[in-house]
């Protein structure tokens, strides 16, 4: 019984790594409004955690660990990904690694966290509005896949 119940969750959690992936392959890479907006324009709803004049973040609505928040800029000024990122992009750029750390603090990640930015295709990016994945509340692993 123990053993069917550890398969399913196998099973299921294959799937739900093939479905992340699938998103990233099949995602256009542009510079066209995506979900972020909607978000921040509050046209979807979201469980903001974090919000201040230049950056919003909200938990992921499909998380990958007990803690999982995505902070992005509210202008994406043609970020749409962090290889298109511009010397004009520095201060933003600064501005979403530190928030990350204020997050990690507040949701209480004093054992560490991770943070990732997942770049095109190859990437796994799947919204192309750039975004720092923050994780955390349970042991990472290394490499990661
Ligand atoms: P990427 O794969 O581009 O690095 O990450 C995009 C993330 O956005 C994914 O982890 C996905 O779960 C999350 N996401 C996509 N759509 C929504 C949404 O409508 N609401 C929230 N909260 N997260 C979303």
């Amino acid at each position: 019984m123990e053993e069917n119940i550890k398969g399913r969750i196998s099973v299921l959690s294959s799937h739900i790594m093939a479905s992340e992936k699938a998103a990233a392959l099949t995602a256009v890479p542009s510079d066209s409004p995506t979900i972020f907006d909607k978000i921040i324009n509050k046209e979807i709803p979201c469980n903001v955690v974090y919000e201040d004049d230049k950056v919003l973040a909200f938990k992921d609505i499909s998380p990958q660990a007990p803690t999982h928040i995505l902070i992005i800029p509210k202008v994406k000024d043609g970020l749409t990904g962090l290889s298109k990122a511009e010397e004009r992009h520095c201060d933003i750029l600064g501005r979403l690694l530190y928030t990350a750390k204020l997050i990690a603090k507040q949701e209480g990640l004093e054992d560490g966290f991770r943070i990732v930015i997942n770049d095109g295709p190859n990437g796994c990016q799947s919204v192309y509005h750039l975004h720092i994945h923050l994780l955390g509340g349970r042991q990472m692993n290394w490499p990661p896949g």
